[in-house]
């Protein structure tokens, strides 16, 4: 493995380490400089026809016309791409914020398009549009991507929202940041000179991210004392934080919704077995059949009672003014039960059911926190805890990830917050 750190240059302090996923650990540290350098003029007749890729994030207002003109593409192009499209309209609709990667030549034509979108059931879906011939063709092939291990580390000089922002850390792993301390400490309250060092997992589609995955380790440094969390997954479908020593960090709820169900299907970008495309599952299901209870894990207060689309006969339950509990497909709500209604963990709140977009009868369970998803096995449900066999499995895993961690504590200045 080659951890690559690019650091300072020209005011932008980023320490910045990005690892293949199967790779060895290094025994050493490669610090790399990078600098901006000016690049000759190209030569006027350097047409070539060479196809490349370009990316642009979509800003508030952007239409796909106006965002591919902004890439290079020509209006012409643009427009026959848009009336020609085999995608739904509002799969075209692109959410601000999303990253629109195109592949075109240096006549503007445009050959390739993907990025992730919201579907009509909310999911989110790799979309993937290629030109052959002169006609365009939504993949049919499920999309190889590659998983790779990211490296950040930040100082924290007045956030350490910020300084991870600054970092580049997408919103996701922020987010779980604060989760997998959340019984420790308070993260967003970190002080100056605090020192927050993360593993996590990018998903790459042709080279280039289309979605994160779950943070693999996290270390904080702070006021002299450290705090470290390693994730560690106990089937292909869950896993949970724990300490180098093997405790789990969370106690989480109480309860899981359906006692005694498997999780069929994790948390996560999963591959869609119908359409063979890639679908951000935002959250878990439980294989259980019609009928069987569906306890409130936790107490709670009842936010929604409705009848969805996709979700079908779906109830949300408020833990907090942060956390939310989402449960789907039911068959049927608990009599008893309106909007408002306060629940104990324990009280039925519905039955397990296959109403809205479902192939068979399970309970789909979110949980969100400030009203974005997170993995409900990691942050809320019952913290498992790890047998001896497990345990050492932690341990040789949780070695290698300290590793990375140490090496990120060794580069200096990584400073990564401009203020
Ligand atoms: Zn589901």
């Amino acid at each position: 493995m080659a951890a690559v750190a690019a650091l300072p240059f020209m005011g932008v302090l980023t320490a910045v380490a990005v690892a293949p996923g199967e790779a060895k650990p290094a025994a050493v540290a490669v610090h790399e400089v990078s600098q901006l350098l000016a690049l000759p003029a190209l030569p006027a007749t350097a047409v070539t026809g060479e196809r490349y890729w370009r990316e642009e994030r979509v800003l508030r207002g952007d239409t796909l016309g106006g965002l591919l003109s902004r890439l290079g593409v020509s209006s012409a192009e643009a427009n026959h791409f848009i009336h020609s499209a085999p995608v739904s309209r509002d799969l075209l609709k692109l959410r601000s914020g999303a990253t629109l990667s195109v592949q075109i030549d240096d006549q503007g034509e445009l050959f390739g398009l993907r990025f992730l979108n919201d579907d009509e059931n909310g999911e989110k879906v790799l979309v993937v549009i290629e030109k052959s011939g002169q006609q365009w063709q939504a993949s049919a092939e499920a999309p190889a991507t590659e998983t790779i291990q990211t490296v950040r580390s930040v100082d924290v000089r007045t956030s350490l929202g910020g300084a991870l922002a600054q970092a580049g850390v997408p919103l996701e792993v922020r987010l779980q940041l604060g989760e997998i301390f959340a019984e420790q400490l308070d993260t967003s309250r970190l002080k100056r000179g605090s020192r927050v060092n993360l593993v996590y997992e990018t998903l790459l589609y042709k080279g280039s991210p289309i979605s994160t995955g779950n943070v693999l380790a996290a270390e904080i440094i702070s006021d002299g004392r450290q705090w470290q969390a390693f994730y560690f997954a106990h089937d292909s479908e869950s896993g949970a934080y724990y300490d180098a020593a093997g405790q789990p960090l969370r106690k989480g709820f109480s309860l899981t919704p359906v006692a005694n169900a498997p999780v069929s299907s994790g948390f996560g970008m999963r591959l869609h077995p119908v359409l063979h495309n890639l679908r951000m599952h935002e959250g878990i299901d439980y294989a259980a059949g019609t009928g069987t209870p569906i306890v409130a894990p936790a107490d709670g207060m009842v936010d929604t009672m409705a009848t969805q689309n996709g979700y079908g006969n779906v109830v949300i339950l408020k833990h907090s003014a942060k956390l939310s509990t989402l449960y789907a497909h039911m068959s049927r709500f608990e009599s008893t039960l309106k909007r408002g209604s306060k629940v104990r963990a324990g009280d039925v709140i519905g039955y397990v059911g296959a109403t809205g977009r479902v192939t068979g009868p399970h309970l789909h369970m979110e949980v969100h926190v400030d009203g974005l998803a997170v993995d409900p096995s990691s942050t809320a449900l019952p913290a498992q805890t790890l047998n001896a066999t497990q345990r050492l499995a932690l341990r040789e895993h949780s070695v290698k990830l300290a590793g990375n961690l140490k090496l990120l504590r060794e580069i200096p200045a990584s400073v990564a917050q401009l203020e």
